[in-house]
């Protein structure tokens, strides 16, 4: 990790957590991340709940103050209109996000998402001030067939493919072996996708905008693993799936160092 690049931690509720478990789960991080020797300036925490907690998140935030991010896991490429089921970047701004998850694995799985999909989505996000964390992987098959850098560099050039030069992004790699499978990318394989990643972005968009954005990790993050990560020049921070449900977990998770 670069010194330059305030880390992110950054949790992956998925389906988990109603607006009442939302509630107790955010103070107590808050407690926990308060309440630490450590201090926790230099480190950038985020949650990223279910749509309908959002608005008991941005409660709790705003009234306590809370040093602590959120965002969504999802965002409409549409910004109004027919199309049941969708939430606008228009509707995640006024709720207080900073952030949202573009191009999850399990999205594209689950939902069909395409790469142009997902770079609609990140171009929707920029339009209302968010920003995308985009997350790109290759599955099990595909590092088989073509190593493990080639799918995520493809995807990531799809999905910032004529976004302007100065936008703030996050970049997830998120190898899909990895997710929930308990078995996370090794440190040296993780930091080789995420050089070339940077590699690619300092190619489209220029070293400026290269060297500023952050590059998370995510696929089995743990406690037990985090700090073998974050030592990596090019890996500044986590996207955490299982691991951020466990408070005491996703802030040690935090306190990495
Ligand atoms: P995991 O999920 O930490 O449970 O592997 C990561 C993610 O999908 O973002």
């Amino acid at each position: 990790m670069a010194a330059a690049r305030r880390p992110l931690m950054a949790g992956n509720w998925k389906l988990n957590f109603d607006h009442l478990q939302a509630i107790a789960f955010v103070q107590k991080v808050a407690w926990t991340l308060k309440d630490a020797k450590h201090d926790f300036s230099d480190v950038e925490v985020a949650v990223f709940p279910p749509f309908t907690d959002l608005r008991s998140v941005q409660t709790l935030v705003d009234a306590d103050k809370l040093e602590l991010h959120y965002g969504a896991q999802d965002v409409s490429q549409h910004d109004s209109g027919a199309h049941t089921g969708e939430i606008s970047g228009q509707f995640l701004s006024a709720l207080g996000c900073d952030y949202v998850i573009i191009g999850h694995s399990e999205r594209r799985a689950d939902h069909g998402e395409s790469d142009e999909v997902v770079h609609a989505k990140a171009v929707a996000s920029l339009r209302h001030g968010l920003t995308p964390v985009i997350c790109v992987g290759e599955t099990a098959e595909d590092l088989e067939q073509h190593g493990a850098s080639a799918i995520p560099v493809a995807q990531l050039g799809a999905a910032v493919a004529e976004l302007p030069k100065d936008a703030e992004l996050v970049i997830a790699y998120e190898p899909v072996w990895a997710i929930g499978s308990g078995q996370a990318a090794s440190a040296e394989q993780a930091e080789a996708v995420c050089k070339a990643l940077r590699e690619k972005l300092a190619e489209l968009h220029g070293q400026e905008q290269a060297d500023r954005t952050r590059i998370l990790y995510g696929g089995s993050v743990k406690a037990e693993n985090i700090a073998g990560f974050m030592r990596e020049p090019n890996i500044d921070g986590a996207l955490i799936g299982g691991a951020s449900l466990k408070v005491d977990e996703f802030c040690s998770i935090a306190r990495f160092r």
